[in-house]
């Protein structure tokens, strides 16, 4: 017997969009003269930086929170996450009325602490370290019965994210090739599952920067494994896929059709691409696609989506990216 890995399909993913129509916005694809002009065929941007939190995680966390039973509820929802999955779970659970719980540590910034608060969770402060604030997540779901809602490997999570890629279908039906940022996978798996499920013929390609690429070191070596986490512009994209990883992993391994690797030099020419010529501001991980064209990656023989995933840089940082550094350091590399 062969048993099939667990997987989320497109009704899955159409029972998402149901579910969250009306809770999250349905974002514009608006296409780019200027990658055109680079690229030979058609470019569009798909602009989910403009979602609400400022990332696309709005759609897995809304998902998972309205797919929780009336009793879970009410125990509330708990998350590590100090960036857009925190952000967004905390958005999430205030608009139905339940309580986010996110656990950070000592270490992370106050401006980070108080956004987290502003969208209405409550914040744990334990430790010195993310690991051990995701040790006080397991003991708020041991404890009290609070339900943890993963970043990216979790059924409903993948799901709601795959929303997006039906809403680029539907924008773009002759869609040839999509750009995703590529991290933990919840992305990624979702939009390729819904966009080859209405069309085999699409190709999927993930990007995910140079230091650090855990998911890329994964599907090479052909089970999960962790690398050291290292600074990057692309910090959104940071982050292990785990050891135990239930369904991204496999789910990446069947349906993208390649992984790039871009620079810390090639991501912050996105950025600055992004605001220059297209005026979107963009975080570093929202930028691959645009830096992976502009770095002439990708060969596509028609239309091609560029996914901009978040907006949520600090914006020193994005005015130093602007003015011509390519490190989280500021120095410009040689
Ligand atoms: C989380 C995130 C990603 C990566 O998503 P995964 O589902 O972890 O692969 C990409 N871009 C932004 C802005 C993110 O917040």
């Amino acid at each position: 017997m062969c048993a099939q890995p667990a997987s989320v399909s497109i009704d899955d993913i159409r029972a998402a969009s149901a579910r969250i129509a009306g809770r999250i916005l349905n974002t514009p694809l608006v296409p780019s003269a200027s990658l055109q002009e680079m690229a030979g065929v058609p470019v569009y941007l798909k602009l989910e930086h403009h979602q609400t939190t400022g990332s696309f995680k709005l759609r897995g966390a809304t998902n998972a929170v309205l797919s929780l039973t009336s009793a879970e509820r009410a125990r509330g929802v708990v998350a590590a996450s100090t960036g857009n999955h925190g952000r967004a779970l905390a958005h999430a659970a205030k608009a139905e009325g339940a309580v986010a719980t996110v656990c950070m540590s000592r270490l992370v910034p106050e401006n980070k602490v108080a956004e987290i608060r502003r969208l209405g969770a409550e914040v744990r402060i334990v430790g010195n370290s993310q690991d051990e604030a995701q040790e006080e997540v397991g003991r708020l779901v041991a404890e009290k019965g609070m339900v943890m809602v993963p970043p990216f490997d979790d059924a409903a999570v993948i799901a709601g994210q795959g929303t997006l890629g039906l809403e680029l279908v539907a924008q773009l039906p002759d869609v040839a090739t999509v750009l995703v940022p590529l991290s933990g996978g919840g992305l990624a798996a979702g939009v390729a599952a819904a966009v080859k499920s209405l069309n085999p013929r699409t190709r999927v390609i993930g990007l995910t920067m140079e230091r650090g690429a855990a998911m890329k070191v994964s599907l090479d070596a052909g089970h999960p494994v962790s690398v050291e986490e290292l600074p990057s512009l692309a910090d959104s994209l940071g982050g292990g896929i785990g050891l135990d990883n239930a369904l991204t992993f496999s789910m990446c391994r069947h349906l993208l059709d390649d992984v790039l690797l871009l620079s810390e030099e090639e991501i912050a020419a996105g950025m600055r691409h992004a605001y220059g010529a297209e005026r979107e501001i963009v975080e570093g991980a929202g930028a691959v696609g645009i830096a992976a064209l502009l770095a002439a990656r990708v060969r596509s023989s028609g239309p091609i989506v560029a996914i901009l995933s978040g907006r949520n840089v600090d914006m020193t940082l994005h005015r130093r990216v602007i003015n011509g550094a390519t490190s989280v350091q500021g120095e410009v590399a040689a």
